[in-house]
Order: C-alpha cells, then structure tokens, then sequence
C-alpha cells in the first residue's frame, strides 16, 4: 500500500482538494468507468463551521475532479448520527445544492435495506448500497470524540449502517465493531478536511482553524496521522490498534509530503480538554454517542449557569444500565429503573438541562 500522506495548507477548500488530487494524480489509481461512492461526515445538520462536518467544497473539489477524468457515476452516501436527520443534514450542510449543480445522487443510509456480512466470524450489519459501488472515497473530518478520542477515516464509516446497527455498536463498546467495519467496507482513497474542525467534540461547537487537507490511502496510517495531529499516541485509541491486528494498515512508517509548506499556519496540537473535564461526573456505560454528545453539552451549559459544583450524584447513561436500579441520577430510557431518571432516547440536551436543574 501507498505509505505517503500529502498535505496541503491553506483556507480555499475547493482548489486545494482539486490541487490535492492533481498532484497525487489520483485519476491513476481510479478504473475506468467505476461506480464512485464520496462518504462526507455529516453526523448532524449543523454547517461544517461548526466544526462538526465535512466542508462541502472538498466534496465539490473532488467531484469537479472526477468529472474533469472522465468519471460521471459519482454518489454521495451518508446516513447522520442515530435520531438525527440525514435529509436535514443534506439541507443544511449544503449537500442537497451540491447535487443539483453537479447532477450527483445523494443516498441517506437510514433508507437503505441492510446486507448482513460475515467478517471471519463478526457478524456485522451494513447498509446494502455500499456495496454496489467500485471506489470508495472516504472524507472525514478530523475531529476529537467525547468516547473513543478521535474520529477520522476508521469511524467515518458508521454512518454506513443502519440506526439500530448504530446502537449495537455502543454494546459492542465500539473499536472492535468499527475496526471490523473497515474489513468488511474497502476504503479506496481518504481526504481529509482538517481546515476548522472541533479537536474536542463530534458535535462541534469550538472550531479550531487548522487549514490543512490531508491525502492518503490507508485508512490506519491516515488515522495515526490524525491521532498524533491531536496530541495521542496512535495505540492510544483501541480501534486504530485493533485494524492493524486485522491487516486494514498500518500504524506506522508514513511519509509526510507537504505540497505548500511555505503555507503551513502553526498548528496547535493538544489532548481533548473540554470532555475530560466534564467526564468526571458521568458512570459511562456503553452509551450512544449522540446521547452522551447531549449530555456533555447540557453539562457545559449548567457549567456556564453555575450549577456544575452542585452535582453530588453520578450522572448514569448508557445501555448498560439497562434493568438496573443504581442510586445516581439516570441520562436516557436505558436508566427507566433508577429512581431518578430522565427519559428519551436519546433526550435532548436542553431537557437534560433542566431535569438535572431540577435535581440538584
Ligand atoms: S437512551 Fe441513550 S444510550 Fe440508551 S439506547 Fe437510547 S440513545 Fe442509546
């Protein structure tokens, strides 16, 4: 496999990806005629200023790109984080503009019928139109994760199974799952947008502007790229180690080509904070993402009113405390048994807010 990683710096999003590509002369490596899959990260309908989603202009870039080499069978596959829309996502992301100008066909996952694969005995569920394609161009955006750290080329792939495969997943405790994913799904190529993402948050909210747009094609080497870029150590996150075991990649021996180093803005490289600091009052257990998103952000909002030094009890969330009555105070109808408890699934951080307000 190709070891390189190239990098560009700058903040023109469309003409770095197009220079990106032209570079890397991608076009080598795509069979003529391929049925091409582009998988952005569009976990929730928020603008990719938030730092929460691929900028669409990579996304343009790279189609421009396709159709500039002859490729016109280009889909955009996605489905948002469990509850959330992804046709709102599409909307509000600017996808839905990108597929009029451009004629390319947007596919929401959750609509998909669901292919059961066998991954040397991990059974997975996986939406059915993955497979219909012949390159897979994966675009995560490089962002931390209130669970597992990081999320970059590896974890981009959940949005390529379906809700309830979403939540199995969390029993699963996620990295084996996802690394098992990436068996069953081949990613082709990786860009990734690095130009303002959240180095905390899935969710977004605190953008950093990091101006780069990485390259690559193996999706564990770009993830150890990105692991470092955030202040780990590769091994740090379990899912990166555990693909390796599984011969998706490596962890490493990349080479970094810099295309404009004469563009590169300092970077700030730095360990999670913001979730670490709210960590403490949560009993995790096998929880959604989404759901426990929802609860650090109602907790950063009780920490801007004051309220945070008056949390006593744990804050319990997760499908592990499913059946069980424990003395904390529930996050979620998996915790429908503890005497206190809110329900919802996932509830909205805004309703977290005021029942824990309520609470305390
Ligand atoms: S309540 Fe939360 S943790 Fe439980 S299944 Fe629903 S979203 Fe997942």
């Amino acid at each position: 496999m190709n070891n390189n990683i190239y990098i560009i710096y700058g903040k023109d999003a469309k003409s770095m990806t197009k220079d990106l590509l032209k570079y890397v002369d991608v076009n080598k490596y795509i069979p003529r005629n391929s049925k091409i899959a582009i998988k952005p990260n569009l976990v929730v309908a928020k603008p990719y200023t938030s730092g929460a989603t691929t900028n669409p202009q990579i996304v343009e870039g790279i189609i421009e790109y396709l159709k500039e080499n002859g490729h016109d069978n280009i889909t955009i596959l996605e489905g948002a984080w469990l509850g959330a829309s992804t046709k709102r996502a599409f909307e509000v992301c600017g996808y839905s503009e990108i597929s009029k100008k451009y004629g390319v066909k947007l596919i929401d996952t959750k609509d998909d019928q669901v292919k059961k694969v066998n991954v040397d005995g991990y059974e997975l569920n996986v939406c059915k139109s993955v497979f219909e394609y012949d390159y897979l161009i994966n675009v995560p955006l490089l962002k931390g994760h209130c669970q597992t750290k990081l999320t970059c080329a590896l974890k981009n792939l959940k949005g390529l199974i379906p809700d309830s495969e979403k939540r199995r997943f969390h029993t699963l405790g996620l990295h084996k799952p996802i690394a098992y994913l990436n068996k069953a799904i081949k990613t082709h190529l990786i860009i990734v947008d690095s130009l303002m993402p959240d180095p905390d948050f899935e969710e977004g909210g605190n953008p950093v502007e990091k101006d780069f747009i990485a390259l690559g094609f193996d999706p564990v080497l770009i993830d150890s790229f990105a692991a470092e870029n955030l202040g780990y150590n590769p091994y740090d996150i379990e899912y990166i180690k555990l693909a390796e075991k599984l011969g998706i990649g490596k962890t490493t021996g990349y080479n970094l080509i810099e295309i404009n180093p004469e563009k590169k803005p300092r970077l700030a490289s730095r360990k999670s904070s913001i979730v670490g600091k709210y960590a403490k009052y949560i009993d995790e257990r096998d929880a959604c993402s989404v759901c426990y998103a929802n609860l650090i952000s109602a907790l950063m909002r009780l920490d801007e009113e004051g309220y945070l030094r008056k949390i006593e009890k744990k804050l319990c969330i997760g499908q592990g405390f499913k059946g069980k009555g424990i003395d904390g105070i529930g996050i979620g109808s998996c915790t429908k048994n503890f005497d206190i408890s809110i329900s919802g699934c996932p509830p909205k951080s805004t309703e977290i807010v005021q029942f824990i307000k309520s609470k305390i």
